[in-house]
């Protein structure tokens, strides 16, 4: 049985895209068959995937909207293993359209159905919100990868967040689990890091991976070149360290 995995935290710039590429890439170079879904109207998982918007017919607002199916909207991309559920600005209509319609918060999960299984892991890389198309995903997954940046803050929302999660398994999806919290952007030379990653252990105990993701700059940098930090750098710092996150998420599967 194929794994869903969506990655969410309504707060944006916290690495949500950046993980979904990465730990994608990172399964993908394990020989594992990788489905990234992009569930957000920037498309940047799209984009930083190397898919030109321009070349894009359909898109996940076809299949959550038009019901087209999902293997006609299905790309592969230059990774060897790694598929993707490409989005477009035309994503940003979805939210507003879906709310007059049946099982709205189940249009995701029954559109992937019939290719879920065709994938070991399925990524979900979930908009900066708490809306119906984050619920769409809540509903689809089995469990939710949620990205932390060791910023001020990084707690803040992150109860909205769980409110949502436990809204989600009274309703939809009584066995949804939170799957890790990953600390992102980490920055060694101040301590307020180390302070946000004492406050976020305390929260989520041993729910946290002991992989924390260092600020990077080839991180950054890959997107622009529609690569993963795989491909981009493989001698990076951030690609080494996004493998060891791929070795913990094998791990908690049993592989
Ligand atoms: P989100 O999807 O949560 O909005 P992104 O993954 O798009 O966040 O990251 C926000 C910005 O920060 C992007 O420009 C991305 O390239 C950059 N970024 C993400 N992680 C890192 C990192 N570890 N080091 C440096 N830059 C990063
Ligand atoms: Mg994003």
């Amino acid at each position: 049985m194929g794994v869903v995995i969506a990655l969410a935290n309504q707060k944006g710039g916290v690495g949500k895209t950046t993980t979904a590429i990465n730990l994608g890439a990172g399964l993908a170079k394990k020989k594992k068959k990788v489905l990234l879904i992009d569930l957000d109207a920037q498309g940047n998982a799209t984009s930083g995937l190397g898919v030109r918007k321009s070349t894009i017919k359909e898109d996940i607002y076809d299949v959550l909207v038009n019901e087209t199916p999902v293997e006609d909207v299905i790309l592969h991309t230059e990774t060897e293993g790694l598929d993707l559920l490409p989005a477009t600005i035309q994503l940003s209509g979805a939210e507003i359209e879906l709310t007059s319609q049946m099982a709205r918060e189940k249009r995701l999960a029954d559109a992937i159905l019939p290719v879920v299984d065709d994938y070991d892991y399925t990524l979900i890389d979930c908009p900066p919100s708490l809306g119906l198309l984050t619920i769409n995903a809540f509903t689809t997954c089995d469990s939710i990868l949620i990205p932390v940046q060791s910023e001020y803050y990084a707690l803040e929302g992150l109860s909205q967040l769980m409110n949502t999660v436990h809204l989600v398994q009274k309703h939809f999806n009584p066995n949804l689990y939170i799957e890790g919290v990953l600390l992102t952007m980490f920055d060694s030379r101040t301590n307020l890091g180390n302070q946000v990653v004492t406050e976020v252990k305390k929260y989520f105990k041993d729910k946290v991976y002991s992989t924390i993701i260092p600020r990077n700059v080839r991180l950054s940098e890959a997107p622009s070149h529609g690569m993963s930090i795989i491909d981009y750098d493989p001698n990076s710092k951030g690609a080494w360290k996004y493998m060891n996150l791929t070795k913990e998420v094998l791990a908690a599967h049993g592989e």
